[in-house]
């Protein structure tokens, strides 16, 4: 065995680059990515022996910043274990303690969890769930969901056909994707009124509503009050609808509450979970269902039955992840945390809202967003905020952070310090 050189080679990175296809990115032309080696808190280790300090939290995953002890120690001990086992036909301890865990901290009775691989994974069980919910319940002709233009719940073709209609490429895959219900979530009593006639007109064939609660997170990072949200679960209730909340992104204290829902007091009928749930650590999610939703899948005849299982549900090493993430909520602060984040990101980001190019600047529990009236050139960005040593990922118009709930008072500064240079840089060009 060889030491570790200190400045580790990066010779991988060139022979598997004509082998290796980016997400989300025209490959011609594309650059190299920026070669990782490694992670620590809110830093990232690139090979040439830069640290980044990332804002984003790996796609919002990292929500006690990364290689967190206690989570590391508790996968380490799975490891020498069991790294998987099928989850048909046979139990283990780590998701059936997941299991109850979540259980006790979500609100009213989602007491069904069903394990997925991804998120993605998670919205097709919740869609499925819904659907064949009608169908048990004898109302099969119940078979579209209400979705809300902007909305985001992922990459898989079921997930996209709920995901907002232009994001979601629906003109592309125009006759593929199952066609489902849109409409804006509604702002005043105004909108409210049309949002209500169209259930009154459609009610017999929806059945769900879905949505992602306080913040469409990918579609943009546009905010509605937990009052909105209140009212929509109930017109959905008013109209004997499913309620789905999609908490991929805000679940696990991002908003500012541990659930986004706990905000509003609401139950829905199938929550679905994701990207924090390990702490960023590994692939986990769930649909979790109320018991009035998993009573209607059970019968005496077996095409009532939930009809899932992905290979890799409940993977050991991910619920012992998962359970050391939630012995850390319950042993920290994060979710105060997250509201202490929030003063700090109204304050620093503040001065943006006097820039030309700055359509608005607002904040809720660890989001922050800069909202921009026009961002033509998102590889400008990303370069510059990369030569300041932050790491962010600029999309459609807007700026963003979503760091580790865990971050300290200097990192953030020096994130908050970037996106004000970068765009007033930008203002000026
Ligand atoms: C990321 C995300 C998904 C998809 O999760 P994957 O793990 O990427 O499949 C679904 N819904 C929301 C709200 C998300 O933010």
């Amino acid at each position: 065995m060889s030491a570790t050189p200190s400045w580790p080679d990066t010779e991988w990175l060139d022979r598997g680059w004509p082998h290796v296809w980016l997400p989300y990115t025209q490959m011609q032309g594309a650059d190299l990515p920026l070669p990782a080696v490694a992670t620590q808190g809110t830093r990232i280790s690139l090979a040439d022996g830069r640290q980044l300090i990332d804002g984003i939290a790996s796609w919002w995953t990292a929500c006690h910043g990364y290689n967190h002890p206690h989570i590391v120690a508790a996968i380490h001990h799975q490891l020498d274990r069991m790294a998987h086992v099928m989850f048909g036909g046979l139990g283990h301890q780590p998701a059936f303690d997941l299991a109850r865990r979540l259980a006790a901290m979500l609100p009213g009775d989602l007491n069904r969890v069903f394990f997925a691989d991804s998120g993605s994974v998670a919205v097709e069980i919740a869609i499925k769930m819904a659907l064949q919910y009608w169908i048990n319940m004898g109302q099969p002709e119940r078979r579209r969901i209400l979705c809300f233009n902007g909305g985001y719940h992922g990459d898989t073709t079921g997930a996209m056909s709920v995901t907002d209609p232009k994001e979601g490429m629906h003109a592309l895959f125009s006759g593929l994707l199952p066609e489902h219900y849109f409409a804006d979530i509604p702002a005043d009593d105004a909108g409210f009124a049309e949002f209500e006639d169209f259930l009154d007109q459609k009610q017999g064939d929806i059945a769900a509503v879905l949505i992602e609660p306080l913040v469409q997170g990918a579609g943009g990072m546009r905010f509605h009050g937990p009052e909105i949200l209140g009212r929509i679960h109930g017109a959905a209730k008013k109209h004997g609808l499913l309620f789905i909340t999609d908490e991929i992104f805000t679940g696990f204290g991002r908003t500012g509450a541990m659930f986004a829902c706990d905000s509003a007091g609401i139950t829905p009928d199938i929550m679905c979970l994701g990207k924090a749930l390990t702490g960023g650590a590994l692939s986990l999610a769930a649909a979790v269902a109320t018991d009035a939703v998993y009573d209607a899948f059970l019968s005496d005849r077996t095409r009532n039955a939930l009809m899932h299982g992905p290979t890799f549900m409940a993977n050991p090493l991910a619920c012992a992840a998962a359970n050391a993430s939630l012995d850390l909520f319950e042993g920290e602060n994060r979710v105060a945390e997250a509201g202490a984040i929030e003063a700090r990101l109204a304050e620093t980001l503040a001065p943006c809202r006097e820039l030309t190019s700055v359509a608005d600047v607002r904040a809720l529990g660890a989001i922050g967003v800069v909202e921009l009236e026009k961002i033509s050139d998102l590889a400008w960005f990303r370069r510059r905020f990369i030569e300041r040593g932050v790491w962010l990922r600029p999309f459609g118009n807007i700026v963003y952070l979503t760091p580790a709930l865990t971050i300290g008072d200097s990192d953030l500064a020096t994130l908050t310090d970037s996106i004000n240079m970068v765009v007033a840089e930008w203002s000026e060009l």
